[in-house]
């Protein structure tokens, strides 16, 4: 039996453990154990203009406001989940933080309401090996949430791209720069798009596609991530 069946079985026959962590019970009407709901690193980047995401995306694009529900930690719960959701099919973590950062946003004097939802699009061969789009589960769950229209192909990636890390910044931004592809800018144009992607690191992804959706005609951006490293 292949490691993946044996984890799916596991999850069958125990369907109520913790999301972050896969050892103790889920707290009824939670999706984390007590223990993980008490150390979960949420940011206050909901609350404050200044943060670690606006920060880093200072005078590369007009940003309405951007922010991370998650602080990112190298092998902490929070790169549990992302690894989970991302690399074994585990869905559902990237709905419950949809729904999460719906309720932040939404006490949130600093995001209004966004138009339109856009996940950072992955390539379709990347697409197709791995099923689906870590972001768009993310995307869809907030927008569902929040009831502001999604859309999964106004972007597409149309090139694939290497790693960016351990690449100065400008080496990183003009590597991705004509990577993403807008298909249809009416659904972007004049409108407050909420860019949305799992994990900000070095950004320049990010970056490189809130660029492209701000030349198609975009009014304003946000950025929501579930999680953004320090
Ligand atoms: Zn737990």
């Amino acid at each position: 039996m292949s490691k993946t069946v044996l984890h799916d079985l596991f999850h069958t026959l125990f369907p109520d453990l913790c999301l972050a962590c896969d050892r103790l019970p889920k707290v009824k009407s939670a999706s984390f154990c007590v223990e993980c709901l008490h150390r979960m690193p949420y940011t206050d980047h909901f609350k404050i203009k200044e943060n670690r995401v606006t920060q880093h995306f200072k005078g590369r694009f007009v940003l309405h406001h951007g922010a991370a529900i998650l602080r990112f930690s190298e092998g902490g719960m929070v790169q549990n989940m992302l690894h989970k959701l991302k690399y074994k099919g585990r869905l559902e973590i990237g709905e419950i933080m949809g729904k999460i950062g719906a309720e932040r946003l939404l006490h949130s004097n600093l995001f209004g309401k966004p138009d339109i939802i856009i996940p950072v699009p992955i390539h379709a061969k990347k697409l197709k090996k791995r099923g689906y789009n870590q972001s768009t589960i993310f995307g869809k769950g907030l927008g569902f949430s929040l009831d502001i229209p999604f859309s999964e192909d106004s972007v597409i990636k149309a090139l694939e791209t290497e790693s960016q890390t351990g690449k100065s910044r400008s080496e990183r931004v003009n590597n991705v720069s004509d990577v993403f592809v807008i298909k249809d800018p009416s659904v972007v144009k004049d409108k407050h798009v909420l860019v949305v992607d799992d994990v900000v690191t070095t950004g320049a992804t990010l970056e490189a596609c809130c660029i492209k959706v701000m030349e198609a005609g975009a009014a304003t951006i946000s950025i929501l991530c579930i999680a953004a490293t320090e």
